[in-house]
């Protein structure tokens, strides 16, 4: 057995913990050593690097495999709750896994007294994830067949997606993996669940979804739900020979190339690029809202972009934030010490590389100001600091409509929420592992790049509106946490002036505070929403708001392709916001490019606040029915950027019943039309 050092560390430091955690309290009731057993299993058995997910679960003894397609981090979040709850409850030995990182030619030889849970986000115009696209593509080929034929009769899954109704293609996903698999011969164990971010009740669909699918599922394996115990998946290990100032302590670094100050391409979702901020500046003209424009340099990267694509943004916490949540979990003077964390199963991954110290834990690897789940709190219950405290806890994690009268309006952040709750009291007892375990990992943020990669191929511009809501029930209203570290990182840009304006409080330079000037980590995502490949065709494009964003791109591409000579068709453009004089984004830029396209640029604009009628894009776009019309005669590209949840809507419906009123067709018939151009991305959405 290889044992290192750390191991060895590790193993001496956890099972003296354990002893020490374990007569502390009560709170188990049995005294058996979890960390013993699952760590001791896990040292010297290095499993190989496998692509075949039942010998994984053979090698590990699973008889329960969590898959999740996951985009943004809910989804990852929503399988690994899944697996500690079927580990905890039901005695299921659980695992969790990313779905790119297996083949599936043999899920036709699954046992059947497995089961496999999916949780799948539809992400965009009902496309699977990025890490669930082989898998998608391989059970749903037209030629689908697995090792043994093309029956999965053997098969047992449950299902959950994640999407939106505001979009088409509302949880296309997990309704067609769950058609395909029972087409197959497989057989779901309870309904397959869809949560709806567009309703704002993913969270609540999914608390509702779990319960029968449990009920279901120890019916069919046979399970005896017991009495829920908190198992740690990671341990946390103290190293107190190691300092904040030791080179191999992590400070927020994202890898060890960062850690030893050579950070090296390919710059990609795991590996962020630094990138310096050429310019920012503010684009409103109003003293309570704010929106940057930012000019990111890609120019020391590998990194390419064309006009269209996003940009990933990876925010840090402000540091106010970083220092409720370290105060209410009494962890302040301990904010630079040093851990380790261990995963105490095989098939668990540490999400972020230590050993590092808490504060940079916090800060840079946990979505802290997210509003706290109701499962989060149930979790936390038997570690109360108080029996009176706890009795509350676990109502609150057990009512929903209890919890929901109690938190609905304060939509208080992990922190804050323990701090009103324990009326001063300090949650000392809470495992770290718990947060680690049942907090997001921090998500980059994207941005529809709004410059032109003809135009600035190694600079891209993001145009980002900065997120504050007020809160009826608290003093500070909510901050959005990318946008404040961009506006922080644009102020320090521009000597600080508003500095005073929010103390958040930012570690700006970044780890070991290596960068002067103003940096910001990155990575490109590209997509597909783009312009035609030849220029002369028309395009119509209505975006609202920041919605405007890669128009601004689009509109400059086609003014430097007028410039080279090329024949540019028909740029028509809607735009719309409050006011002419507060958020008229880019209007002195307008003209310039009017200058350049003459007659084959317009902008059309729709301010609501201006008149008393309060006129938004989808009107304009009516009005000009007649021209818009003409336009996909001669086939114009018609593309939609901004607010999913209602203009994307009403854009759709009011192309629809353009074409109904100009070709004089039935509205189900221009229905079908606009379906149709939907299909053949003559009609393209980039809508969030
Ligand atoms: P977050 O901290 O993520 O909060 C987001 C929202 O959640 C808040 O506004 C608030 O309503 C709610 N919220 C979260 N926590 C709390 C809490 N504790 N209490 C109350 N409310 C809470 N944005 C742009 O400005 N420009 C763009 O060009 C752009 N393009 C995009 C393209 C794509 C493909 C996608 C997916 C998104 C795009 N966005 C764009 C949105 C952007 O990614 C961010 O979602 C947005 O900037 C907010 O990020 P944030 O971190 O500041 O806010």
């Amino acid at each position: 057995a290889d044992l290192d050092t750390l191991d060895i560390i590790v193993l001496g430091v956890i099972l003296l913990g354990t002893i020490a955690y374990f007569t502390k309290g009560t709170l188990w009731g049995v005294v058996k050593d979890p960390y013993a057993s699952s760590f001791a299993a896990n040292v010297g058995t290095k499993p190989g690097r496998t692509r075949n997910f039942i010998e994984k679960m053979d090698e590990t003894n699973k008889n329960c495999i969590v898959f999740y397609g996951s985009q943004t981090g809910t989804a990852e979040d929503y399988a690994s709750r899944l697996a500690k709850e079927g580990k905890s409850r039901f005695g299921l030995n659980t695992m969790v896994a990313d779905l790119e990182d297996y083949d599936y030619d043999n899920l036709d030889e699954f046992p059947a007294d497995k089961i496999i849970m999916f949780v799948l986000a539809t992400y965009g115009e009902g496309e699977p994830t990025d890490n669930a696209v082989e898998f998608y593509e391989h059970i749903r080929g037209d030629d689908v067949s697995f090792t043994n034929g093309s029956s999965l009769e053997n098969l047992k899954y449950v299902a959950f997606g994640l999407g939106n109704n505001t979009y088409e293609h509302y949880n296309s996903v997990v309704r067609h993996v769950d058609e395909t698999l029972t087409k197959l011969g497989g057989t779901r164990i309870g309904v397959a669940g869809e949560g709806d971010d567009g309703a704002g009740t993913m969270e609540e669909d999914f608390l509702a979804w779990k319960e029968p699918m449990w009920a279901a599922l120890a019916e069919s394996m046979g399970l005896e739900e017991r009495e829920a115990i908190y198992e740690p998946t990671f341990a946390i290990v103290e190293r107190d020979t190691l300092t904040a100032e030791s080179e191999e302590v992590y400070l927020g670094e994202p890898n060890k190339n960062y850690l030893q100050g050579t950070p090296k391409g390919p710059y990609n979702a795991q590996n962020p690029y630094t990138a310096a901020v050429a310019e920012s500046r503010e684009l409103f003209n109003s003293k309570d809202r704010s929106c940057i424009h930012m000019e990111i340099d890609i120019s020391g990267s590998n990194l390419t972009y064309q006009t269209g694509d996003h940009i990933a943004v990876w925010p840090s916490n402000a540091g106010n934030q970083v220092d409720l949540f370290l105060k209410a979990l009494d962890l302040t003077d301990k904010r630079n010490d040093v851990i380790s964390i261990k995963a105490l199963e095989p098939t668990a991954k540490v999400p972020f590389p230590t050993p590092t110290t808490y504060d940079a834990i916090v800060r840079y690897h946990m979505e802290i100001c997210a509003p706290v789940s109701r499962q989060m709190v149930s979790t936390l219950a038997p570690f109360s600091p108080t029996e009176k405290i706890k009795t509350e806890m676990t109502r609150l994690g057990s009512d929903k409509d209890y919890f929901h009268e109690k938190t609905g309006h304060s939509f208080y952040n992990i922190a804050q929420f323990l701090t009103v709750i324990s009326e001063g009291a300090t949650w000392d007892k809470i495992p770290f592992s718990a947060f680690v375990e049942g907090l997001n990992k921090l998500q980059p943020r994207y941005y529809s790049i709004s410059s032109s990669s003809l135009v600035q191929p190694k600079k891209v511009a993001i145009t980002a509106v900065v997120e504050t809501q007020a809160l009826p029930s608290q003093k500070a209203p909510f901050r959005g946490v990318a946008t404040h570290f961009i506006a922080a990182l644009a102020d320090k840009q521009n000597n600080g002036a508003k500095s005073d304006e929010f103390d958040l409080s930012y570690q700006i330079g970044g780890p070991r505070a290596r960068h002067t000037g103003t940096h910001l980590p990155v990575h490109i995502r590209h997509s597909n929403f783009k312009l035609p490949s030849d220029p002369s065709r028309p395009v119509i494009m209505v975006g609202p708001g920041t919605g405007v964003a890669p128009f601004r791109a689009f509109v400059q591409e086609r003014a430097k392709q007028a410039q080279d000579g090329a024949d540019v068709g028909k740029t028509l453009l809607f735009f719309g916001s409050r006011n002419a004089k507060e958020d008229y984004l880019y209007e002195s830029e307008w003209a310039e490019y009017k200058k350049v396209l003459g007659d084959k640029f317009e902008l059309v604009t729709a301010f609501s606040r201006d008149s008393a009628k309060k006129v938004y894009v989808q009107h304009r776009l009516k009005e000009k029915g007649e021209e818009v019309h003409e336009l996909l005669q001669k086939k114009a590209l018609f593309y939609v950027c901004g607010d999913a949840a209602r203009m994307a809507r009403e854009v759709n419906t009011t192309l629809a019943q353009i074409i109904s009123e100009y070709r004089k067709v039935t509205p189900a018939k221009a229905d079908e039309v606009v379906k149709s151009m939907r299909a053949a991305n003559q009609y393209q959405e980039d809508v969030w």
